[in-house]
C-alpha cells in the first residue's frame, strides 16, 4: 500500500530525513519508535504534504500512485488521514461543521453525495460513542479547551468518521491516562485493523502496542530506519533504551 525509498526531505535546509525507506501492506500495523528529534514527526508530515517540508530526493508511492504529487487535499481524498502530535484548535467552527464539511469535501472528490447534516450527526454519534467523547462535545468549537485525552479521542471520532484508507497517527498516546489509552487502542483497532486498511503508528512507549498490536516495529533514529522487527523489537526498546538498541 505504502511504499518509501531513500526519502530525504528538510526543514528550511536542514536534512531531517536522510534515507528513509519503508514498506507498508495493506492489513498491517506498524510501530515507528525513537528518540526525540529523530524525525518521526517530520514524516508524518512529509507523508500528509504540510507546506515547508521540501523533500529534496527518494520516493513515496501510495497505492502505486506518486504521492508526493499530490496536494495535501488529494492525498486526504485517496484515503490517507494524518493525526497530529499535537492538534490545531479551530475557535469559531464547531466540531459537527469541521467534521461534516471534511467528510463531504472527500465524498465529493469520489462523485459521492454529501451527507445530510442528520445523517452525518447519527454517524458523528455513534462515533462519539464509540469513543466514550461526550455528546456535547461535538457541537463545541474544534479542540478549543478540550484537554489532551480529549482532543485525542476527538482525532479518534474524526478517524472514525472519514474511515480512510491509510492512518499516520504521531503519538496519539501522548497524554492519555491509563482508560483513554485503552479506548484510543481499542478506536484504532475497531476502525483500522481491516484487510484494505494500514496505519502507521508513531509513539515514543511501548504501552500503547499492548492494546494496538503491531505486526513490524521500526527504529526511526537520525532521520532514518535503523532497525526493524515483530512486536518483541518495542520490549526490548523498552527495556534498554534507544541508545543500545538503535546504534
Ligand atoms: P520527532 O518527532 O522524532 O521528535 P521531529 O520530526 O519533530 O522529530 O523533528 C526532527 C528535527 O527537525 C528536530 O531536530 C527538530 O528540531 C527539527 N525541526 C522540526 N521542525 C522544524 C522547523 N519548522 N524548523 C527547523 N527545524 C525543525
Ligand atoms: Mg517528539
Ligand atoms: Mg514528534
Amino acid at each position: 500500500m505504502l511504499k518509501i525509498e531513500n526519502l530525504h526531505a528538510e526543514i528550511d535546509g536542514k536534512p531531517i530525513l536522510k534515507g528513509l525507506s519503508l514498506d507498508v501492506s495493506a492489513g498491517e500495523i506498524h510501530a515507528i519508535m525513537g528518540p526525540n528529534g529523530a524525525g518521526k514527526s517530520t514524516l508524518g508530515y512529509v507523508l500528509g504534504g504540510r507546506p515547508g517540508y521540501e523533500v529534496t530526493s527518494g520516493s513515496v508511492t501510495f497505492d502505486g500512485q506518486d504521492l508526493l504529487e499530490l496536494e495535501p487535499h488529494e492525498r486526504a481524498a485517496a484515503g490517507v488521514f494524518l493525526g497530529f502530535q499535537y492538534p490545531v484548535e479551530i475557535p469559531g467552527v464547531s466540531n459537527v461543521q469541521f467534521l461534516r464539511e471534511s467528510l463531504n469535501a472527500q465524498r465529493a472528490t469520489r462523485d459521492e453525495k454529501p451527507l445530510s447534516g442528520g445523517e452525518f450527526l447519527k454517524l458523528a454519534r455513534a462515533q462519539a460513542d464509540d469513543l466514550g467523547l461526550p455528546q456535547d462535545m461535538l457541537k463545541r468549537p474544534v479542540n478549543v479547551g478540550f484537554s489532551g485525552g480529549e482532543k485525542k479521542r476527538n482525532e479518534m471520532v474524526q478517524m472514525g468518521i472519514i474511515a480512510p484508507k491509510f492512518a499516520i497517527l504521531d503519538e496519539t498516546d501522548s497524554g492519555l491516562d491509563i482508560d483513554a489509552l485503552r479506548i484510543v487502542g481499542d478506536g484504532i483497532n475497531r476502525i483500522m485493523r481491516k484487510p484494505d486498511k494500514a496505519v502507521l503508528l508513531i509513539t515514543h512507549y511501548q504501552r500503547l502496542l499492548d492494546y494496538v498490536q503491531p505486526d513490524r516495529v521500526h527504529v526511526l533514529a537520525d532521520g532514518r530506519i535503523t532497525r526493524s522487527g515483530g512486536p518483541e523489537l518495542a520490549l526490548e526498546l523498552e527495556r534498554e533504551g534507544y541508545g543500545a538498541v538503535a546504534a
